[in-house]
Formats: structure tokens, C-alpha cells, sequence
């Protein structure tokens, strides 16, 4: 599938109202992950486009078919638009990886798919949300109705670009709303190909639209409008918190909020198969280059196995490639951006300096790429006050703890701010479940890391991971406010 990132044509312009538009207020530099080659400069939607986007898309869901369109017509309709990005997996697979830090061989054999699946998904709620009957008086009916919000912002993060978009688009959709997506100004140049889709589907106008921009510009014009009737967000805890800040300043919207993560790998001494396990812990620091928000960033293992899994992960990490995002062979994606790149640099160095040990990594490849390539890193010795202890890397770094107990164990694994995710890895049933209660984190994975395949898994975190969840029943159910009737008879 390798394949030449110049041959790929793409899309600078924004879509609303079922139409592709440009805007010429202010632009930025959109640099692409792999070369860091100035690709071109793409203009910031402005205020004015803003308010023009967020009048169609009321328009559309006050007066298209789709709010009142019957849920299953809705649901044909999501469906079609999944086969057509199933369908167009060529081109998707390749715009995405050029686009992105994902590399071909993932986005052609699973981002599209995830994208597809996910629409397909939520679209197979679409017509099964029930209100409820509620206890009253004889002479009373009473009962409540679930109703989509209107006009919902996805605001999405550049590390999953088109799968996000079906998280945030998908269950917003199937409940009824219209949709406004901003993507990331990182990952700008794919989603232009599911609005085409969307259209091609049959999806009315107006019901999906994105706008191209920077966070601080056309972002933060959409969170503060008054027509947004609800915000759905991906991206870092910071930005989450100031999103929810603006929205309640601005007329109180409702918002849910996928953030950050520090999440632990906690493995016991039972484990059946090291290796087995090995490649799991891998898997959930080295996917795309750490640049997840559930990536396990911490190793907490058992005394007696934590050298041989070290020594391992190590090796694991050793045999990564680093490359561009286009070459089959690469499997070591780019950092995205130089300032991401200065971010994990100084991360690591003021950890250094409060007398953290680098065990391995710890430094850049060398490469003619032009990117970032931030080689597998390992560190030791990290104490609650270094900023790779209480922040996110977002790089394929690691660090390395260890317990005796269960009870230490529980107490390492639960981060004083964060809480997304979390693995614990045992064969031992009743550990497992006994650190799945006392681990405080939105999601726990025994023996695994990672998203399962199943989407009825709700997505989230607590504390300073987020608010609410995507995915599963709770994810549609975010789409919808509930509205209850009283009705003396
Ligand atoms: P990063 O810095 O890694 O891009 P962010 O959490 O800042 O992570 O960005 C996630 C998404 O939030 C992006 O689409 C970005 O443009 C958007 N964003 C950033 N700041 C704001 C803001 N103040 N208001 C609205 N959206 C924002």
C-alpha cells in the first residue's frame, strides 16, 4: 500500500450547507506530520463564516427532513454513508495517513473500518431510545420524551482524525441533531472526503458541516455562539477545561469531555505468558508513537517480573521503525508537530534534572525524514512531582514502578488527577477483580489495552480525564436532553 503522499489530492476548504467554501479572513500553516513539510496554508473559518454555518445547520435541523425524518430513514441513510467510506478505503487509507501520524498499514486495514463501524453503530440506535412511563396519579399520564439538542460542535483531536469524527458526527446524528465538526488545525486534509461522502449519501444539507481553523480562532468563535446546543470534546485536559469554561459563560451549554490520561499497566507475577503480555504493554505505549490519550504510560509490575519485562519492552522498542507514515514497513510514526517535539524534550529533561534515570531512549532518531521521531524511551526513579509523572508525554515513553503487594499496586496505579484508563494484567480472577473497583479510571482492561472492537464500550474518563462518555448506550444518550410531559386526564 506504500505509496507517494504528493500524487494525493485534497481539499482546503470548508463545507457548509452542502457546500464546499473558502474563506479568506486568516489562514494557517498546515505542515505535514512525517517531513514537516510546509504543504500549504489553509484558512481559519471566520466569525462571520461561523455564524453563517451555525444559522444553516439550525435551519436544517428546524426545516430539513432529518430531525423529523422517520429514526429508521436516518439510519439507512448512516448506513449508506458507512458503506460509501468503507467502500473508498483507498483513497480514505492513504489522505489519512499523509494527513496524520497513523500509518498506512493501520488506516487501511483499520481506521477506515473503525470510521464505518462506528457510523454503523450509532445508527442502529437511531430508532431504539425510549423515554419513560413515570409513576403518577390515576388521572395523570406521565412520561418523558428524549430529543435531540439541535446544533451539536465536535471539536476532535488530530491523533485519530476521521475515527473521531464518526465518534463525535455519528451518535449526534442518528439521535437527530445537525452537526458542526472543527477539526484539529494538525490533521486538516481528510475530512473534506466524508463530507463529499455524506452528500453522496443522501445526508440533507446543512446536517453535517465542518469548519477548517485554529483552536484559539474558529474554535473558540464556535464554543462561544449562542445557536450550539451542545459541545462534544477530544483533545487535552487544558483545552477541555477552558471549552467547558467558555460554554457555561455562553449560554450554559452542555458538554462532554474526552481528556487526557496517565494511565497505568499493572502487571502481576502470575501472568501465564510474558511475552504475551510484553506485546500488550508495547502495543499500549509504542501505537502511534504514545500519541493516545489511553496510552499506558505507566509500567507499575510486580518485584519479581519487572526486570524481564523491562529487558523485553526494551527490545520491543529497539526493533521499531521509525518512517514516514506512506512506507509499509514503518512502524514508528512521527511526533506531530515541532512543538509537540519541544514539549516531550522538556518534559523529559526537567524530570531529568529532578533525578529521573533514562534507562533507554531518551533521544531523538536519526533520520533523513524531516520529522520527529522520538525514540521508545524507558524511565526510572519518577517521583510524584516530575512533570512526566504529572503530565501527559504524548511520545512513546514509559515509566517504570514496581510493587509487592496489592494494596501498593492499587496505590500506584490510581493517578492523583487523572483517570482514563487502566490494565491490569493476572490470571488470577479475584485480583482482577478486586483492582478493577479500587482502580479509580474511567475504563479497565484485564489483559488487554486498548479500545475493544466492540463500540458498546463506553469511552471516558474521571477526574481530570473528562466528563461523560462516548461509545455505547451512554454515548448516544449524550445526543439527547430529556423532556418530561405531564398529562392530568
Ligand atoms: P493539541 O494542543 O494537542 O492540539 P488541544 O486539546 O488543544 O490539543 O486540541 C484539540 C482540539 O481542540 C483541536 O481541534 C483544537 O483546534 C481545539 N481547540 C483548542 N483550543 C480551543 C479553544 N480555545 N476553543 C475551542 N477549540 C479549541
Amino acid at each position: 500500500m506504500a505509496f507517494n503522499p504528493d500524487d494525493i489530492e485534497y481539499k482546503k476548504l470548508h463545507f457548509v450547507n452542502g457546500e464546499f467554501r473558502s474563506d479568506k479572513d486568516s489562514s494557517f500553516d498546515y505542515i505535514r506530520p512525517s517531513d514537516q513539510k510546509k504543504l500549504d496554508s489553509i484558512p481559519n473559518a471566520s466569525k462571520d463564516l461561523v455564524d453563517e454555518t451555525v444559522e444553516h445547520a439550525q435551519q436544517a435541523f428546524q426545516k430539513s427532513d432529518w430531525s423529523n425524518l422517520k429514526p429508521r430513514q436516518r439510519a439507512k441513510l448512516l448506513f449508506k454513508w458507512a458503506d460509501l467510506i468503507e467502500k473508498d478505503v483507498d483513497y480514505l487509507s492513504k489522505i489519512e495517513a499523509m494527513n496524520s501520524t497513523r500509518l498506512i498499514s493501520e488506516t487501511s486495514q483499520g481506521d477506515v473500518f473503525a470510521t464505518a463501524d462506528t457510523i454503523r453503530y450509532f445508527a442502529e440506535w437511531a430508532d431504539k431510545i425510549e423515554g419513560q412511563t413515570t409513576a403518577s396519579s390515576p388521572n395523570v399520564l406521565s412520561l418523558t420524551i428524549k430529543e435531540p439538542y439541535g446544533v451539536v460542535l465536535g471539536i476532535t483531536p488530530w491523533n485519530f482524525p476521521i475515527v473521531q469524527v464518526a465518534w463525535k458526527a455519528a451518535p449526534a446524528l442518528a439521535a437527530g441533531n445537525s452537526v458542526i465538526i472543527k477539526p484539529s488545525e494538525y490533521t486538516p486534509l481528510s475530512i473534506f472526503r466524508i463530507a463529499e461522502l455524506s452528500i453522496k449519501a443522501g445526508i440533507p444539507k446543512g446536517i453535517f458541516n465542518y469548519l477548517l481553523g485554529e483552536g484559539s480562532v474558529t474554535g473558540s468563535y464556535l464554543v462561544n455562539h449562542p445557536g450550539i446546543g451542545k459541545i462534544a470534546f477530544t483533545g487535552s485536559s487544558a483545552t477541555g477545561s477552558k471549552i467547558m469554561a467558555d460554554s457555561a459563560l455562553t449560554g450554559l451549554k452542555p458538554v462532554h469531555l474526552e481528556l487526557g490520561g496517565k494511565s497505568p499497566q499493572v502487571v502481576f507475577d502470575d501472568i501465564q505468558n510474558i511475552d504475551e503480555t510484553v506485546s500488550k504493554i508495547a502495543a499500549g505505549i509504542y501505537l502511534n508513537s504514545g500519541q493516545i490519550c489511553t496510552s499506558g504510560t505507566r509500567l507499575i509490575a510486580h518485584k519479581k517480573i519487572a526486570d524481564e519485562l523491562v529487558e523485553k519492552l526494551i527490545k520491543i522498542g529497539s526493533q521499531k521503525l521509525p518512517g514516514v507514515t506512506w512506507e509499509d514497513k514503518t512502524s514508528l510514526p512521527p511526533i506531530v508537530s515541532k512543538k509537540q517535539a519541544e514539549r516531550i524534550e522538556v518534559l523529559i529533561s526537567k524530570s531529568v534534572e529532578m533525578g529521573a534515570k533514562v534507562i533507554s531512549g531518551g533521544s531523538w532518531h536519526d533520520t533523513n525524514y524531516g520529522g520527529y521521531f522520538y525514540k521508545p524511551t524507558l524511565i526510572e526513579n519518577v517521583t510524584q512531582e516530575m512533570p512526566v509523572f504529572k503530565e501527559e508525554v504524548f511520545g512513546p515513553v514509559i515509566n517504570i514502578d514496581t510493587f509487592d503487594d496489592d494494596n501498593e499496586a492499587i496505590l500506584k496505579a490510581n493517578h492523583p488527577t487523572y483517570g482514563l484508563a487502566a490494565c491490569v494484567h493476572t490470571s488470577n480472577l479475584n485480583k482482577a477483580i478486586n483492582l478493577s473497583k479500587k482502580i479509580d479510571s474511567g475504563m479497565i482492561w484485564v489483559n488487554h489495552w486498548g479500545y475493544p472492537d466492540e463500540f458498546s464500550h463506553p469511552a471516558g474518563g474521571f477526574k481530570r480525564s473528562g466528563i461523560g462518555k462516548d461509545m455505547g448506550s451512554n454515548g448516544i444518550n449524550e445526543y439527547y436532553k430529556e423532556k418530561a410531559i405531564w398529562i392530568p386526564h
